[in-house]
């Protein structure tokens, strides 16, 4: 099963997608995660996206689409996947229809996680991970059980990413609302589109996410 999640950063499609992951052995492609990763390895798309992305502004479509579309053509994306983060503009939805008509990849589902905006910038803000296993945790949400080790792997060592700084937020909320909002209605015409409401825990979020993907 391939899917879509979409709605605004904070909205829990990271939280979600990895989730799945776990459960289904479906795949999670993050464009964010995958150009955070040619950020750090400061490749030639790295060293082009490192400026826009501390802005909070949107990476270019052709870059982005070159990076997702290598991605699907690897072979463990090939039992389902999860798109977390694309397309996010009506040039991306456009392309990634070709590109998976090219591969022959279907598209089951785009699911939006319906969230209160007011709520996103302390989700956002608060958010860190763990630098060597990738568990996500929070200022105020889901703090470690001890006090700076991780739960997961027991690190001490944790991250927080350069844009989720309040200024940043914002920006990057007003290109959720003006570029990628306006994309949902593309996929209406093919009766994929289902919403979830993202404000509840993420237990409850994640069964309502399990329940579309098991035709309930
Ligand atoms: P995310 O991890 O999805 O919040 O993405 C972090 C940042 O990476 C965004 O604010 C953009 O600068 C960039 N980015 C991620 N995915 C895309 C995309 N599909 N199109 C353009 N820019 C993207």
């Amino acid at each position: 099963m391939n899917i879509i999640l979409i709605g605004p950063p904070g909205a829990g499609k990271g939280t979600q997608a990895s989730k799945l992951e776990d459960e289904r052995g479906m795949i999670q492609l993050s464009t964010g995660d995958m150009l955070r990763a040619a950020v750090a390895a400061e490749t030639e798309v790295g060293l082009k996206a490192k400026a826009v992305m501390e802005r909070g502004e949107l990476v270019s479509d052709e870059i982005v689409t070159g990076i997702l579309s290598d991605r699907l053509d690897e072979d463990d994306v090939q039992d389902g996947f999860i798109l977390d983060g694309y397309p996010r503009t009506p040039a991306q939805a456009h392309a990634l229809d070709a590109l998976l008509a090219e591969k022959g990849m279907p598209l089951d589902y785009v699911i939006e996680l319906v969230v209160d905006e007011a709520a996103l910038v302390e989700r956002i803000t608060g958010r860190f991970t763990c630098a060597d296993c990738g568990e996500g945790f929070h200022d105020t949400f889901k703090r470690p059980k001890v006090e700076g080790v991780c739960d997961v792997c027991g690190s001490k060592n944790f991250k927080r990413r350069a844009d989720d700084n309040a200024e940043t937020v914002k920006q990057r909320l007003e290109e959720y609302r003006k570029k990628t909002a306006p994309i949902i209605p593309h996929y209406e015409p093919q009766g994929i589109v289902r919403r979830v409401d993202g404000m509840a825990s993420i237990e409850v979020v994640s069964d309502a996410i399990e329940a579309i993907l098991d035709g309930e």
